[in-house]
């Protein structure tokens, strides 16, 4: 990957990108730059999103990137069949935020190569 860009009080550029803080090494704890969403939405964002330039779920905050998926998966997944079965269910949601914190290796550090 290219080096990073120029820097402000929050945004750190690179390749154009306004990321919220410089990349972490690979492997180091995740610091939400937000990197590798904006760069291309991952595999999960196609399945339920379909393929879009930007992923639906990307969440901006004032220090970091989230993903909507994993935080609030009710403001985001689409009606249809996921949907319903989450509601129907009082755990439902909190069910598949858990799944979807699995299936993108939340807590596993940075995956995006250096
Ligand atoms: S689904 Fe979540 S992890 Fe995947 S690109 Fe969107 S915000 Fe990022
Ligand atoms: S996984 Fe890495 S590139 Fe992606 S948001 Fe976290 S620190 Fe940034």
């Amino acid at each position: 990957m290219a080096a990073a860009g120029t820097e402000s009080a929050v945004t750190v550029y690179y390749d154009g990108l306004p990321l919220k803080t410089a990349k972490p090494s690979e492997g180091a704890p995740c610091t939400g730059c937000g990197l590798c969403c904006l760069l291309q939405p991952c595999l999960l964002s196609v399945e339920i999103f379909g393929k879009q330039d930007a992923c639906p779920a990307l969440v901006e905050l004032a220090d970091r990137y989230s993903c909507g998926l994993v935080t609030a998966p009710q403001d985001f997944v689409p009606a249809g069949e996921m949907r319903q079965a989450a509601e129907a269910k009082e755990w439902g949601w909190q069910a598949l935020a858990q799944t979807f914190g699995k299936l993108l290796g939340a807590g596993r550090g940075c995956d995006a190569s250096d």
